[in-house]
């Protein structure tokens, strides 16, 4: 055997004296890639969690297989390696999950221990499940018998196990006897895992009755489920033609499947009340959540279950896809349109997308809800990548809303005032009908400029480039991109004049005022993001206005999403232009989409709706395309615009956001990078260009924009790019593989 040619290093030091191996582990840091340690032979499968140590701490990870060699660490003789501490006792890490890992870190230039990271987070989990004691009858009798002593073997008679205080309460005594008992022997405490499983639901409890159109639609989803093997299909409906009912079927049928697990990931997962009844009268059970606002005990319950298969289904905002599911069979994306899926922070990706890229690794069908699909799920769709199943009813025999679009240019408003007497007509009537009306306005605050008329001093925030929006209700000024937030000032900062100081344009909370003189009477509910600090809070005012206990309901996009109030008719758009001015590429879409959706609120049962849209723009493309109803022109319009001007899904785009608090480096910086841009076919390079938003959080920014043609890899070439300079170390660079936000 010593002749044995030794195929690879691997192999050369599995035959070590130690009985040691080198294996590399991931750790969730942003590090180059694995760390190399020494376990024993034979070495714990890939996957496993271990405990290893670094830098003198302790640190989870897990046992990756070496990757591509750019991805590895420095490589260090056997000898200098450190030994792992330990195997941590959990279902190891599945490779299909190590591979999505992988690439969700190649494809959106992240390090692969940052990605890791977003799985392993809730690193409690790996713990041990914490138990509880309760009590049950015990094998002996007790040393001397009592009335109170008797009564608590009575409550335990029946063989159940209770917790201490329960059955002091319901044996009517102290704990104090319970505890006699415990030490005569003749009450014994057993360890119980302290959380209650998951209940499962009920694959074959019986849905609603579909129409033919939805059961069409719901067949379709079903057959990719039973067929198995990877299928994006974009489900496509009119708001109120019952994706939710459709796509739970397809939810069922894969829960028939044993052990099967399902992700259902929504945008804003705090406001879907909603949402999680309407699971709860399908199946019997909610379902496992997974958001920001879990408090810590129940992720690491959650994150628990995901791992060892109990949770079946996962409903949660875009970090859900980084759970560890060994048992996927179905991935929904509801609302696939809606930008909240791009996480702006950490490792920038966008969840719709990676969700294509896990289902497609793990073999699974993915299904994309939304009534106003995005142009790159469309074109999908039209290059049959994708599937396309569509809606075109509403249920129940209701009608789309009539949409009319009021010209701001004909009647300007009077100062102060921002509602058109056209609008304020249909309110009358709509509180005259015992209706409700849905005011939509994406303005947070009160006034988004304050103004000095004195000497024309706008307020803006000391940090960024940006207006301090009046928040009248707290009586601040605030930052919305950095918190930054200051008492409403008596006097003008700049020139200390008194009471010179005005609120320039609306926001909610001033709409709110306007609304409240008019309609003295009407009862009145503001709804953004500052009142809705909590989901009970977001629970409790959607319950009043399905109760009905709301007329008018101000709302900024919060109110949106997926909303179903049978008595709200009349919607009215503030500022439908609002959305344009920003100019990204997607401006048009995002406001026609954003504008369907509020309008979809509208008339959803028995009461036809409708919905004035006020514009000083009534013959843009948006607005026709509103009117007219004809979404697949407007997409078909927009989807030339965007191949004329080689812009995504034509075309990729990659952002690089330089940023220092020191301006000079920055300017540096960009020159560097600027001078060994790299030049070829197909491939143009924009900038260093201040950001639109030059300075945030005291830190001032400037982009690049990277542009290739739709076959080619520019994250290779950035990373190429990047190689070829070193850049002044306060200088941070971020990379946004296709950017959404280009401020
Ligand atoms: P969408 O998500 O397409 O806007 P929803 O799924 O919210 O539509 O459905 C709109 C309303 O119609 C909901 O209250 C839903 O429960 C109801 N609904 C839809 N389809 C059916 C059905 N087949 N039977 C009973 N109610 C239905
Ligand atoms: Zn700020
Ligand atoms: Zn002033």
């Amino acid at each position: 055997m010593y002749n044995t040619p030794m195929t690879n290093e691997a192999e050369q030091e599995q035959t070590g004296l130690l009985g040691e191996v080198r294996i590399s582990v991931l750790l969730p840091l942003p590090l180059a890639g694995p760390l190399d340690y020494l376990a024993p032979f034979p070495p714990p499968k890939p996957g496993s969690f271990v405990e290893v140590p670094l830098s003198g701490r302790k640190r989870i990870g897990v046992i990756w297989e070496t990757g591509k060699k750019e991805m590895r660490g420095k490589i260090l003789p056997l000898e200098k390696l450190k030994p792992i501490h330990s195997v941590i006792d959990v279902p190891p890490l599945t490779t299909v999950l190590r591979r999505f890992v992988d690439w969700v870190a190649g494809y959106n230039m992240a390090s692969q221990g940052a990605v890791l990271r977003m799985i392993l987070n809730t690193p409690e989990a790996l713990g041990p499940p914490p138990v509880t004691i309760k009590y049950k009858k015990g094998m002996l009798e007790p040393d001397r018998m009592t009335a109170a002593r008797s009564r608590v073997l009575d409550v335990l008679a029946d063989g159940r196990a209770w917790h201490i205080k329960g059955l002091a309460k319901a044996a009517g005594v102290s704990d104090s006897v319970i505890r006699g008992l415990i030490k005569s022997g003749a009450v014994e405490g057993l360890e119980v895992p302290a959380d209650a499983a998951y209940p499962a639901p009920d694959p074959f409890r019986e849905g609603p009755v579909l129409t033919a159109e939805q059961k069409e639609a719901a067949a379709v989803l079903c057959k990719y489920v039973d067929q198995g093997g990877y299928q994006t299909i974009l489900l496509e409906g009119v708001t109120g033609s019952g994706k939710t009912e459709v796509y739970f079927e397809a939810v069922a049928r894969a829960l028939r499947k044993p052990g099967a697990q399902v992700l259902v990931l929504l945008p804003e997962i705090a406001l879907t009340t909603q949402w999680l009844e309407r699971f709860k009268e399908r199946f019997g059970v909610p379902p496992v959540e997974w958001h920001s606002g879990l408090r810590k005990s129940e992720r690491r319950r959650a994150w628990r279950a995901a791992l060892d298969g109990q949770a079946r289904v996962v409903v949660g905002a875009r970090s859900a896809l980084f759970l560890p599911f060994p048992g996927l069979e179905l991935i929904i994306a509801d609302e696939e349109h809606d930008v909240s899926f791009k996480q702006e922070e950490g490792v920038l990706y966008h969840a719709r997308d990676m969700a294509v890229v896990r289902a497609s690794q793990t073999g699974i069908p993915l299904i994309l809800a939304s009534a106003t699909p995005s142009l790159e799920s469309l074109i999908n769709c039209q290059r049959e990548r994708y599937r396309h199943v569509r809606m075109k009813d509403r249920y129940g025999g209701a009608r789309l809303p009539e949409i009319i679009a009021v010209d701001m240019r004909r009647d300007p408003l009077p100062a102060g005032s921002w509602l058109s007497p056209e609008l304020a007509g249909a309110i009358t009537q709509t509180l005259e009908a015992g209706h409700q009306t849905l005011l939509f306005l994406n303005r947070r605050g009160y006034a988004p400029l304050t103004l000095c008329r004195a000497c024309g001093e706008r307020l803006e925030c000391p940090n960024c480039t940006a207006w301090l929006v009046e928040h009248r209700y707290q009586g601040r000024l605030m930052c919305h991109h950095c918190g930054y937030g200051m008492r409403i000032p008596d006097h003008c900062p700049e020139c200390e004049s008194e009471d010179s100081l005005t609120a320039c344009g609306p926001g909610v909370e001033r709409l709110a005022e306007e609304v409240k003189n008019r309609f003295p009477a009407a009862r009145l509910r503001v709804m953004a993001s500052d009142q809705m600090t909590t989901p009970a809070k977001a629970a409790a005012a959607i319950a009043d206005i399905e109760s009905g206990r709301v007329d008018i309901v101000i709302g900024t996009q919060i109110i949106t999403k997926g909303y179903h109030f049978p008595n709200l008719t009349l919607v009215g758009i503030i500022d439908a232009d609002l959305g344009l001015k920003g100019g990204d590429l997607r401006a048009i879409e995002r406001t026609y989409q954003q504008l369907i959706q509020v309008s979809g609120r509208a008339g959803r049962a028995k009461h036809p709706g409708r919905v004035l849209i006020q514009t000083y723009f009534p013959d843009h493309p948006v607005m026709a395309a509103m009117i007219s109803g004809d979404q697949d022109r407007f997409m078909q319009a927009e989807a030339e615009a965007r191949e004329a001007a080689s812009l995504p899904p034509y075309g990729k785009l990659v952002a690089l956001i330089l940023s220092s608090r020191n301006q000079p480096n920055l300017q540096e910086a960009g020159r560097m990078l600027g001078h060994k841009a790299p030049q070829s076919d197909g491939l143009l390079i924009l900038g260093p260009a201040p950001a639109p938003l030059s300075q945030i959080r005291g830190r001032f920014r400037a982009r690049f924009l990277i542009k290739t043609g739709a076959n080619l890899s520019p994250q290779k070439l950035v990373r190429k790019w990047l190689k070829t300079v070193s850049l002044p170390s306060d200088v941070r660079v971020k990379i946004d593989i296709d950017p959404y936000s280009f401020l």
